[in-house]
């Protein structure tokens, strides 16, 4: 048996058939079709079909790639609940070439692997459909995430959150999350002040930000914003490349995000045509990060706190951390934050140049390395 791509004469999609030769004597080979086992997606959902559906976001940890600037419109409704980190997804494949020895292949962009084997192959005659090699792989997920449409607000923040870096209770291990403040008027009230899961963000096609002009949303996962922090953190060279097959932003995660390089492996269409000019990291959130930063500068204020003068009190401790985006025209505060608690009231709640406990000045570059070690990546 063998896999045929046929276009559905009604619905025009393109569908994958299972067929095998038939050998009648004196007759020659007639290709039979046994049943459609699937449909094959196209690189790019087309816009009215996403703004039909409800939009969600999903990702999974410890991949080397990701999608990060669309999703489907066909995951939707196959979520268990508004979001968690259970969620097993259909694959989705896009057809991506041939393998080296000459087979057809197809990418699933849901799990991220290729599908052609004869593994896969012997798992479609058996269960009679396609699944990649990672389907039962449990996704994190979050259905009609927040959005924030980056023209209509005045100052907009995004920030990597992450766990502690020291306190006096229990630093529980976690995964990161997104920490955003929005303000409606410049220098006003933040109408949004707390973390979520993954958010959404729109912003005008007039922007040129990607090759790919149908892309005005990128949604922010936590592996991607945990990422791009480390690496402004680390001075590791970022940049965005589009896939140079479909024109997708280029997504490095895992190894790869942390690691510059000139090959680029494409998680929209499974090929690995793409080479930057020099070896970086890839991700859709430099470009948004510069072009709408509103001040590239940081100031580190000059207040100082010494933790040894409050003796009894509890405290917790972060570095701030560079912010994924930074809309406003102020520089954006480096330094230390610290909440002090005593009798269960916070008498504390700042952020400080210097910090010193137990005698000793708190350094931000060391604080920050253990929130990253902390943080469940
Ligand atoms: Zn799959
Ligand atoms: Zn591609
Ligand atoms: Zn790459
Ligand atoms: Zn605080």
């Amino acid at each position: 048996m063998f896999i045929e791509r046929r276009i559905n004469p009604t619905t025009k999609a393109v569908e994958l058939w299972h067929c095998k030769w038939e050998n009648q004597m004196g007759e020659a080979p007639k290709k039979i079709y046994l049943g459609c086992i699937g449909e094959e997606k196209p690189l790019f959902s087309s816009d009215e079909k996403v703004a039909e559906k409800e939009p969600a976001i999903c990702w999974s940890y410890g991949r080397t790639l990701g999608n990060i600037a669309v999703f489907s419109p066909d995951l939707i409704g196959k979520f268990p609940a508004t979001s968690g980190n259970d969620a097993v997804l259909p694959c989705e494949f896009v057809n991506a070439g041939k393998f080296r020895h000459g087979a057809e292949r197809w990418w699933c962009r849901t799990h991220q692997t290729h599908w052609g084997t004869k593994g896969d192959q012997a798992a479609l005659n058996q269960f009679g459909d396609m699944r990649c090699a990672n389907h039962q792989q449990l996704m994190h997920y979050v259905v009609s995430p927040f959005t924030i449409n980056l023209n209509e607000l005045a100052e907009v923040g995004i920030w990597c959150s992450m766990p502690a870096a020291l306190s006096t209770d229990e630093i529980k291990p976690r995964a990161p999350k997104i920490h955003v403040h929005v303000r409606n008027q410049v220098g006003g009230k933040k109408s949004v002040d707390r973390d979520f899961q993954a958010i959404s963000l729109l912003y005008g096609d007039h922007s040129g930000l990607f090759k790919n002009q149908e892309i005005t949303r990128v949604n922010i996962t936590p592996p991607s914003a945990f990422e791009f922090v480390c690496n402004l953190e680390n001075n590791l060279k970022m940049s965005c490349v589009s896939c140079s097959n479909c024109g997708y932003p280029h997504l490095d995660l895992g190894d790869f995000g942390r690691t510059p390089h000139k090959k680029h492996f494409c998680g929209n269409c499974g090929r690995d045509s793409t080479w930057s000019n020099g070896p970086i990291i890839s991700t859709p959130l430099q470009p948004l990060h510069d072009q709408y930063a509103g001040n590239f500068e940081y100031w580190t204020p000059d207040r100082e706190l010494n933790l040894d003068s409050y003796p009894g009190s509890s405290y917790t401790v972060w570095a701030s951390t560079p912010a994924v985006l930074w809309t406003s025209k102020r520089p954006q505060e480096r330094g230390i934050h610290v909440h002090v608690r005593r009798d269960g009231e916070r008498i504390i709640d700042d952020t400080f140049g210097r910090v010193i406990l137990k005698g000793t000045e708190l350094k931000r570059e060391e604080l920050i390395q253990m929130m990253i070690k902390r943080s469940i990546s």
